[in-house]
């Protein structure tokens, strides 16, 4: 079986600068791998042990990226793969999607691609179930855990966010991962050994067979304008519920009187 697991490395806080395109500049930024990202990696891991197989993982982004993938390394995987190209540069989530279906395909394709359910920066969790219908695959969000498979069949959890539901869906599929479910892979000096000379092949557009398209240039999303919203502030009260129906109406009749 192969896996694939996308990897994106992310800004660690909100202490970032953004590019005059409102891009962030994240090169300057503290930087971490996404959380469920590093989950992804855990199942992977937890399938692979399991059931055998490869675990290949992609990153797009800035020469920094690699840490990611290193990152990732440790944690089990067994090929990696960077693409970075500054005319990936300022990619929306549809042409992140591409760029990352296309390497999947050119690399060999997938039995099973795990990504985040969503990056902490961008967030917009597009990016998983958008790979999956470009490279026409099933598609299953939000999943803690894979406990079974079963021929060309996943048995996996899926968190809605306030129950828990069980899910099969046929391979080659896609299945983006809940953050914190899922204990990270601790590095041991072995892995890390091994981590530290597995070569990362660098991708450019033109190996994807992309070079007329950029990622700035052809985004149908473009970021206008980024600013910290106003805070409203409201005078609360908190009201025992005893008093609170009486102390309503008082509050309600006091303004139509003011009126
Ligand atoms: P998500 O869809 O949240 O990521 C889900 C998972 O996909 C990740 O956990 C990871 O596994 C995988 N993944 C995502 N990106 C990569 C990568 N580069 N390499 C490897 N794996 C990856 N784009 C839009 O299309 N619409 C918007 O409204 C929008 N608003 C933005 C606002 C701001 C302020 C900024 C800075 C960017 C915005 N973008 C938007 C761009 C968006 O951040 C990028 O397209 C980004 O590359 C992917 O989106 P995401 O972070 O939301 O990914």
């Amino acid at each position: 079986m192969r896996i694939i697991v996308l990897v994106k490395q992310v800004p660690r806080d909100f202490n970032v600068s953004l590019n005059r395109d409102f891009t962030v500049n994240r090169e300057a930024a503290q930087r971490i791998t996404n959380p469920a990202d590093v989950s992804a990696l855990a199942i992977a891991a937890g399938i692979k042990k399991r059931y055998g197989g490869v675990i290949a993982c992609i990153t797009m982004g800035p020469a920094s990226a690699a840490e990611c993938l290193r990152e990732a390394a440790t944690a089990g995987a067994d090929e990696l793969y960077h693409l970075c190209d500054s005319a990936f540069a300022g990619s929306d989530t549809l042409m992140t999607a591409l760029y990352l279906g296309t390497a999947i395909r050119v690399t060999g394709g997938a039995d099973l691609i795990l990504c985040g359910r969503h990056a902490i920066d961008g967030e917009t969790g597009q990016v998983g179930p958008e790979v999956s219908v470009m490279l026409n695959m099933s598609c299953i969000t939000h999943i803690t855990d894979i406990t079974d498979i079963r021929s060309d069949t996943l048995i996996c959890n899926r968190f809605t966010g306030y129950e828990t539901q069980l899910f099969s869906v046929k391979m080659p599929a896609v299945a983006t991962v809940y953050d914190f479910f899922v204990a990270p892979i601790l590095p041991s000096i072995a892995t890390m050994r091994k981590a530290a000379s597995l070569p990362i092949k660098v991708l450019t557009a033109k190996d994807l067979d992309l070079s007329s398209v950029t990622g700035r240039g052809n985004s149908p999303t473009k970021v206008e304008r980024v600013y910290i919203k106003e805070r409203v502030r409201r005078n609360a009260a908190m009201l025992v519920p005893e008093e609170g129906i009486k102390k309503i109406a008082d509050i309600l009749t006091a303004g139509i009187k003011k009126q």
